[in-house]
């Protein structure tokens, strides 16, 4: 029996576009080789969807992602929009997005293919066979924590605020999602914080370790978060599942996709909530759009975490992977991970070569 999943396609500005046309492509593909019917609803999002209906993240754009098995998100934003109102910019749709669809986690992996290693700002041998999942919470912390604001003070001078707030159970469901995921891994779980400064840090460890009771099988560390961001460039390898805050995990998980590369080769997803989103960690990139010289791979990576996360189908990332490796070490290259003696190929023909290898 085949069978069916919606997905919800938000290609948005920029490269966005060109980047999901490619992974269309491999979802067509995918559809021809296996026993799956999938259904695709595009619609707009971002500076795209706010040229339409002066909003970026319109009723219909959030009610086709929440109806849909998963979302597959291209990139938002770009010049055009920096001067309008804060609340109207494409990137207020992602925040729209995340907390609508419950998506409190964000799975970020920093895995190398040997064909890049190369590619890295570290030497060789630190970087070779890396593979980490950084796990960051996504929907609390520092960015949600109120009160928060700039208030003017009686001597005239202004005072900027923000709270970091946690509840025991915001801890409980993201250390759970890092056990679940250590599980099917290297079973190694790293939770950073800065328990010795801030109280709700401390109640992070301390609730994490009690979650861990009921995964012996998994080995819990601990970290601070200065220490976290000097091993990542140290001795990267010696990380596998690392769980953590919302602000300290956007800032370690760029630090940790940055380990092998190229920014264009980095997938994610985020999860949580009945429908989860999958997108490439880049933005929209102005500067090349149009020009066919976005790198498609992450989006087609974010594929295939979207079958392993999102239809259980973890064969078919495997098999997205192998493609992609398969297609590197051709020496088949887009100009942002280009090298001496490679072949420079455009988004679509990058597309087109996962494709071949696919249907091989
Ligand atoms: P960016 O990721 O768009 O680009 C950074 C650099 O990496 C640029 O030089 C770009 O050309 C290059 N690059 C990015 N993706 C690439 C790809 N697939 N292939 C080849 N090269 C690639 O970041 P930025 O320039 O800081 O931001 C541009 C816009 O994107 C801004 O409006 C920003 O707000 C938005 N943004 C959106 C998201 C998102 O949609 N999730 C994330 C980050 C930034």
């Amino acid at each position: 029996m085949s069978q069916n999943y919606t997905i919800a396609l938000l290609p948005g500005d920029g490269i966005g576009p060109e980047v999901i046309k490619e992974a269309v492509k491999v979802l067509g593909s995918l559809e021809r080789g296996l026993e799956l019917k999938l259904t695709l609803n595009e619609v707009p999002v971002g500076g795209a969807a706010y040229e339409v209906d002066r909003h970026p993240l319109p009723p219909e754009t959030l009610k086709t992602a929440q109806e849909a098995d998963a979302v597959l998100l291209g990139a938002v934003g770009g010049p055009k929009w920096e001067k309008i109102d804060f609340s109207l910019r494409p990137e207020r749709a992602l925040l729209g997005l995340r907390s609508n669809l419950k998506l409190y986690a964000n799975l970020r992996p920093a895995k190398i293919f040997p064909a890049l290693v190369d590619a890295s700002s570290l030497k060789r041998e630190l970087v070779d066979g890396l593979d980490i999942m950084v796990i960051r919470e996504l929907t609390g912390g520092i960015y949600f924590g109120e009160p928060r604001g700039v208030e003017l003070l009686a001597d005239g001078t202004r005072r900027g605020f923000n709270t970091l707030v946690y509840t025991e159970e915001e801890i409980k469901r993201i250390a759970r999602v890092a056990f679940d995921v250590a599980r099917k891994r290297n079973k190694k779980v790293m939770s950073v914080d800065k328990a010795n400064v801030l109280e709700v840090t401390g109640l992070w460890r301390e609730v994490v370790s009690e979650v861990h009771e009921e995964y012996k099988d998994v080995v819990l560390e601990h970290m601070y978060v200065d220490n976290c961001a000097m091993q990542l460039v140290r001795a990267p390898k010696q990380f596998d599942v690392i769980v953590t805050t919302n602000m300290f995990g956007d800032i370690l998980s760029d630090e940790a996709s940055m380990l092998t590369g190229s920014i264009g080769m980095l997938p994610s997803a985020s999860i949580g909530g009945n429908t989860a989103m999958y997108e490439p960690i880049h933005g929209s990139a102005p500067d090349i759009a149009g020009m066919g010289l976005a790198n498609p791979l992450a989006t087609i990576l974010s594929v295939g975490m979207m079958f392993k996360y999102s239809f259980g189908l973890e064969e078919v990332n495997a098999k997205i992977e192998s493609a992609v490796e398969a297609v590197l070490d051709q020496g088949v290259r887009t100009r942002d991970i280009m090298s001496n003696k490679m072949t420079e190929v455009s988004t679509q023909e990058m597309g087109d070569k996962v494709v071949a290898e696919l249907e091989k």
